[in-house]
C-alpha cells in the first residue's frame, strides 16, 4: 500500500508494479513510468505520453513528483559550479560539478549539515539540521543531468556530511545511481572521517565502489584536535575496519590528508602517516589543498610538494589534489551555503 504523496522517486519498480495491478491497470505500465523518470528525465505525468490519459492524472494525484529546487548557482572562474538546492523535504544542500578534460565529477551533499564539526571545515560550523532520504541524495545527480544538461561520470559523497552517518540512504543512493542513472558503481566514491560500523557494513557490501577515508594527520593527539569525533573512535579502531574492508573487498582505500601549514605537514606527520599504512591496510594518499574559510584560523601548507616527496621516499603512493572552485567557496571544506 503506497501512502498518497509518496515521493515517485522513493518508489521501486515492484512497488509501482504492485500500485499499478491494485488500481486495476497492468503491472508493465511501470515500467513505462521508470523510463519516463530515470531514462528521460521526464518528471510531469502528464506528459507521459505513452500512457492512458486518465491514468497520468491518477499518478499526478497520488504521487509526489517535486525535483530540488535550485535556490543559487555559483559559476567559478575554472568551471566549476556550485548549486544550492532547497530538497523536496526540506532545507538546503550544496552540489559541486567540477569538469575535468573528460572527466565530469559531481559531489554530492549526504546531510543538511554536519554533526561532526571538524575544525578545519565549513559544514561543520552549521550543526545538523537532518538526514537526506536515500532519493534526495540520488535527485541531486539526476538534476544535474536533466534540468542543467551537464554530464555526469564520476559521483563523490564529499560535499555537506558525514555519508556513514546516513548509511541506509546512501546505500540505497549508491544503487539507484547504478540502476536508475546507468552509473558505474567504480566511479561512485563514498568518503567518511572514520566510523568503523560504518565501514564494516561497507566491506560487506557488493556494489564496487570506491572508499576514501579523510585522515588528516596519523597523529592520534593532533587528530584528536582537528576532528572531535576523534576524541571517541580510536585511530587503530578505524585502521583496523578499513583493513578488514581490503582484506574482505580486495581493495586499496584512499587516504584524504588536507594539508594545513604547520600542523600536519611535518617530517613526524609523514612518518606517522607511514607507519598508518601497513597491511591489512593498503592505500595510496591523496593530498589536498586547503581552502581557506573565513573565521578559522587554518592556512594551506606552504609544503605540498616537500611533503608529497617525504611520503614517496617512505615507499609510499601520494598524489596532490588542487582546489578547485574556490573563489565561489565550492572547494573541499567550504560547503556552508555562502555565496
Ligand atoms: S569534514 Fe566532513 S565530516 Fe567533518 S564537519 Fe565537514 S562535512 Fe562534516
Amino acid at each position: 500500500m503506497v501512502a498518497v504523496g509518496t515521493p515517485i522517486w522513493a518508489i521501486s519498480l515492484a512497488e509501482l508494479e504492485a500500485w499499478m495491478e491494485a488500481e486495476g491497470y497492468p503491472s508493465y505500465h511501470a515500467r513505462q513510468v521508470m523510463r519516463w523518470l530515470w531514462l528521460r528525465g521526464v518528471s510531469d505525468p502528464l506528459q507521459m505520453s505513452d500512457l492512458p490519459a486518465v491514468l497520468r492524472r491518477l499518478l499526478q494525484e497520488r504521487f509526489d513528483f517535486v525535483l530540488p529546487h535550485l535556490i543559487r548557482e555559483s559559476v567559478s572562474r575554472d568551471g566549476t559550479r556550485k548549486f544550492l538546492w532547497r530538497m523536496p523535504e526540506g532545507g538546503s544542500v550544496e552540489t559541486v560539478w567540477i569538469p575535468h578534460l573528460k572527466r565530469h565529477t559531481l559531489c554530492v551533499s549526504s546531510q543538511v549539515g554536519c554533526s561532526l564539526n571538524c575544525r578545519f571545515c565549513a559544514t561543520g560550523q552549521l550543526g545538523l539540521e537532518r538526514q537526506l532520504k536515500g532519493y534526495e541524495i540520488l535527485l541531486q545527480v539526476y538534476a544535474a543531468r536533466y534540468r542543467l544538461n551537464l554530464p555526469t561520470s564520476h559521483v563523490v559523497f564529499m560535499g555537506m556530511g558525514e555519508p556513514l552517518l546516513n548509511f541506509s540512504a546512501v546505500i540505497e543512493a549508491l544503487k539507484g545511481l547504478s540502476q536508475r542513472l546507468g552509473l558505474s558503481p567504480r566511479r561512485i566514491t563514498i568518503s567518511t572521517v572514520g566510523i568503523p560500523k560504518g565501514i564494516l557494513r561497507l566491506a560487506e557490501c557488493k556494489e564496487p565502489f570506491e572508499l576514501a577515508f579523510s585522515l588528516h594527520t596519523a597523529i592520534p593527539e593532533k587528530r584528536r584536535e582537528l576532528i572531535p569525533l576523534a576524541a571517541h573512535i580510536p585511530l587503530e579502531d578505524i585502521r583496523s575496519a578499513l583493513g578488514v574492508y581490503c582484506e574482505r573487498r580486495r581493495e586499496w582505500v584512499t587516504l584524504e590528508y588536507v594539508l594545513l601549514d604547520g600542523i600536519n605537514d611535518t617530517p613526524a606527520d609523514a612518518e606517522a602517516l607511514r607507519a598508518f599504512v601497513s597491511p591489512p591496510l593498503y592505500a595510496k594518499v591523496n593530498l589536498i589543498e586547503y581552502n581557506p574559510v573565513p573565521g578559522l584560523p587554518y592556512r594551506a601548507s606552504r609544503r605540498m610538494l616537500e611533503f608529497q616527496q617525504a611520503l614517496m621516499k617512505r615507499g609510499l603512493l601520494a598524489t596532490i589534489r588542487r582546489s578547485r572552485g574556490v573563489d565561489i567557496a565550492a572547494g573541499c571544506g567550504q560547503l556552508a551555503r555562502r555565496v
